[in-house]
């Protein structure tokens, strides 16, 4: 407890001195608004096969078994920021932090208040049709997966609507690369928050922003992959670590 509470002062007075910070998240912020994170213990990939669901070649060939995948991804819409979003939130509207970079799908920092938001994956917030480009609000499409049917598109009739998501061996969108990576040159402060850093290009950002001379905190339930990178770790879920990080912010 004390030590932690120590690390959370020595990240407090990182982010108070900060002139340029930007937050990287992923999956990990949002477990607990009830949402699973796709890696280790109830994981989705572990109940899907990700080539097979969320992959171009395989949506393509059978848009089914994406649709099947997609009951587990309707929670997504119903889901409610945590105090994690709210918290990094706050930090930006009192002028401390940024942008957040995020390889969430789920739409929750912007429910949470946040304005500058890097999606890199891309939102589960519209779709469009591979083959006559006609676009759809996800929210036309729920509907009809929760009646576990396939949307057909009412223009050309395909099964091929794809939510605006990244799927597997497709480019990330390359505007939102772009300003991404323009924040990662310029911040002298990373809060890297409950991603794995296993997928790629995101996970190199970090150190991109280490190259360039920034500091960096990682905050992650457990352990994660570069911890050796790191200047301060703070371990322990985002929903608790976050809104004490800000608590003491606020006490200055
Ligand atoms: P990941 O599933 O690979 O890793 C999640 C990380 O979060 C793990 O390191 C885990 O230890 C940590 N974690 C779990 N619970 C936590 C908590 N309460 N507080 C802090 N950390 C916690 O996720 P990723 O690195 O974001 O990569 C997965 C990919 O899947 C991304 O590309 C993302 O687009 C997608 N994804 C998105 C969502 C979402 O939108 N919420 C959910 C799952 C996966
Ligand atoms: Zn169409």
């Amino acid at each position: 407890m004390g030590i932690q509470n120590e690390q959370l002062k020595e990240a407090a007075d990182m982010i108070l001195q900060a002139k340029h910070l930007v937050a990287l998240t992923g999956a990990g912020i949002s477990a607990e608004s009830g949402i699973p994170t796709f890696r280790g213990g109830s994981g989705l990939w572990e109940l899907y096969d990700p080539e097979e669901v969320a992959s171009m070649s395989g949506f393509r060939r059978n848009p089914e078994a994406f649709w099947e995948f997609a009951q587990d991804l309707l929670l997504l819409e119903e889901a409610s920021p945590n105090p994690g979003h709210e918290a990094l939130a706050w930090l930006e509207s009192a002028g401390y932090l940024n942008t957040i970079i995020t390889q969430n799908i789920d739409f929750l920092h912007q429910k949470a208040g946040s304005k500058s938001v890097l999606e890199l994956h891309g939102s589960l917030q519209e779709a469009k049709c591979l083959d006559c480009g006609r676009e759809y609000k996800w929210s036309e499409l729920t509907p009809i997966v929760k009646e576990e049917k396939i949307p057909i598109c009412d223009k050309c009739e395909s099964k091929r609507i794809k939510p605006d998501i990244v799927f597997f061996g497709e480019q990330l969108p390359q505007k939102t690369v772009d300003k991404a990576w323009k924040e990662v040159n310029k911040c002298d402060l990373m809060l890297v928050i409950g991603t794995s850093l296993i997928v790629y290009p995101a996970a190199s950002l970090p150190s991109l922003a280490k190259e360039r001379g920034a500091d960096l905190i990682y905050n992650n339930k457990g352990s994660g992959e570069q911890d050796e990178i790191f200047d301060l770790v703070l371990t322990g879920p985002a929903a608790r670590v976050l809104p004490r990080l800000i608590k003491l912010i606020k006490q200055v």
